[in-house]
């Protein structure tokens, strides 16, 4: 199956007022070609090198997504041209992103990334984190980042049951945080859950942006990836 009849096929399940973002890890540039003609324009990439290199050779009206873990040193990389940053999950990490939004002067979008899954090695945060760092004088004081939602991913696994479990705990912590700082900003409403193998549950627990990888663009093949 081509890249253009997969996107149509998955935006024919996923209602208009979801977001699909193309997760083009890894892929070629003439991949991402294809998506872009057939009417994608929202990239999501892991690597900041990698996303660097697309950004510079693709047309300027795609969205970059940057949907991986992010290394502070490198954040100044993408701070130019990034249209959200999807992994924040420390402090630390927030005020690079502040500081290199002040120095490109614009604002930069973001999503707090939560811990919902049973696996140990996924990153985010815990709510009584994010609530802290909601608190912090520091966070208060920031002026070039924009806090949109969050993010998560639930446990590769079968079981169905475990996985809604999961993205509606995301979603019961979006509405937390909603209630509790983000009560008077419109803009915080963007709940980041859903790949390729889980995302009809995701819009059932009350995903907006979905992040769709091998279902658009095939299978991975990790072996040559630097
Ligand atoms: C790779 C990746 C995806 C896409 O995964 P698929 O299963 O290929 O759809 C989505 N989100 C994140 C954070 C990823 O790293």
């Amino acid at each position: 199956m081509s890249v253009k009849t997969n996107i149509e096929g998955i935006r024919h399940e996923v209602p208009d007022s979801v977001t699909l973002v193309a997760v083009s890890k890894t892929k070629p540039i003439e991949m991402l070609r294809e998506a872009y003609t057939a009417g994608e324009r929202i990239f999501g990439e892991n690597r900041v090198q990698e996303m660097v290199d697309k950004y510079v050779e693709l047309p300027k009206d795609i969205a970059w997504h940057m949907i991986g873990h992010l290394q502070t040193n490198k954040v100044k990389f993408i701070a130019p041209f990034v249209a959200l940053i999807h992994g924040v999950d420390s402090l630390a990490l927030l005020k690079t992103i502040d500081k290199e939004g002040k120095k490109c002067n614009r604002t930069i979008f973001c999503l707090l990334q939560f811990h919902i899954a049973q696996e140990e090695s996924k990153f985010g945060l815990t709510l009584e984190e994010a609530s802290e760092l909601l608190q912090s004088e520091t966070f208060k004081a920031m002026k070039h980042v924009e806090i949109r939602g969050v993010m998560g991913m639930a446990t590769f696994t079968e079981n169905e049951q475990q996985v809604r479990t999961e993205f509606r705990h995301l979603k019961r912590i979006y509405d937390t945080l909603k209630q509790k700082f983000f009560s008077g900003q419109s803009s915080f409403d963007t709940i980041s859950m859903g790949m390729s193998g889980d995302y009809r549950i995701a819009i059932e627990e009350g995903s907006t942006m979905v992040r769709i990888g091998s279902s658009i663009f095939g299978e991975r093949d990790y072996v040559n990836v630097k």
